[in-house]
């Protein structure tokens, strides 16, 4: 059998009796047009290795598969889904490696050959979770060339974010100062089984080679994250923490004492970690 002949994704939940489990956060895909959609916006698979997380019944594994992907290593919770996946498998002899664990806890990169890139259609608290990872790596470049996950629309534009809107902050910045990042199709509940109660969006990320500007990574995590913890007060107040002399790093940095931190840029956000960095 060829991934052609594979039967419809509710023919497969039916047979393999996957009714949705919530506790797993299981909204499935079962529209492969729509998978196929997310896996090319997934970029050019042809000669990569894909990490899928959550296959689930494996709409969007099928899709990465039909783009080319040279191998894809999906890591799957639930047991229920195994035999589904089983049968993906062996469509796509050597292609497709299913690992069962909790993403969260499995180091996927014994099995996975450069270039990589990330698909995932996850429960939006553990898509979260590994976003940040994935975004703050002990060294960049990181593993992945690419990310492609979904997530509650109102996260997704909390990553695309700009300076001074509401979605604006520690997301925006961990992810713009080392990706490009943009919104490749917003979903609504429907496109799902069973619906969840929020629309849904992909983000596409792509890492850059080098950050935008210079900055020590973990000054700039804790510089942004004392910002934002705060957000409506004036940074001078927000940072007194990081150091007594807060206000002359912030006229350093290009930034106004008196300034709120969803106004500022990237730019300046970094100058600001190099100016505390230099002490
Ligand atoms: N990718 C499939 C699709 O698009 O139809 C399933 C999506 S469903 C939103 C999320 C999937 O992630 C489920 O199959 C669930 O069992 C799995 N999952 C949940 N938590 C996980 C974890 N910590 N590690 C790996 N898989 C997990």
């Amino acid at each position: 059998m060829s991934l052609d002949d594979l039967p419809p994704l509710r023919a497969v939940i039916a047979r393999h009796d996957l009714r949705a489990r919530k506790a797993l956060g299981q909204n499935f895909l079962l529209d492969l047009t729509l998978t196929a959609r997310i896996a090319r916006a997934a970029g050019d698979l042809a000669g990569s290795d894909v990490l899928e997380v959550g296959p689930g019944p494996g709409g969007l594994t099928r899709g990465l598969l039909e783009e080319g992907a040279r191998r894809v290593l999906a890591i799957e919770k639930d047991p229920r889904c195994l035999p589904a996946l089983a049968e993906i498998a062996a469509a796509a002899p050597g292609r497709l490696e299913v690992i069962l664990g909790d993403a969260l806890e499995i180091d996927p990169l014994a099995h996975l050959t450069p270039p990589i890139r990330v698909a995932a259609n996850l429960p939006y608290n553990v898509g979260t979770e590994l976003l940040v990872r994935w975004l703050t790596p002990p060294a960049w470049p990181p593993f992945w060339q690419s990310l492609t996950l979904m997530f509650q629309k109102e996260v997704a534009e909390r990553i695309v974010a700009a300076p001074g809107s509401k979605a604006y902050g520690r997301l925006a910045l961990l992810a713009q100062w080392r990706c490009e990042a943009r919104i490749v199709l917003t979903l609504p509940p429907e496109a799902f089984t069973p619906p969840p109660k929020v629309h849904s969006a992909v983000v596409h990320l792509t890492a850059l080679p080098e950050p935008r500007y210079p900055a020590d990574p973990e000054v700039l995590e804790r510089v942004v994250a004392a910002a934002f913890n705060q957000r409506r007060k004036m940074l001078r107040a927000a940072l007194r923490g990081l150091s007594p002399d807060i206000e002359a790093h912030l006229e350093a940095a290009g930034i106004p004492p008196t300034e709120r931190a969803e106004r500022v840029d990237l730019e300046r956000f970094c100058a600001l970690s190099r100016s505390l960095a230099e002490g």
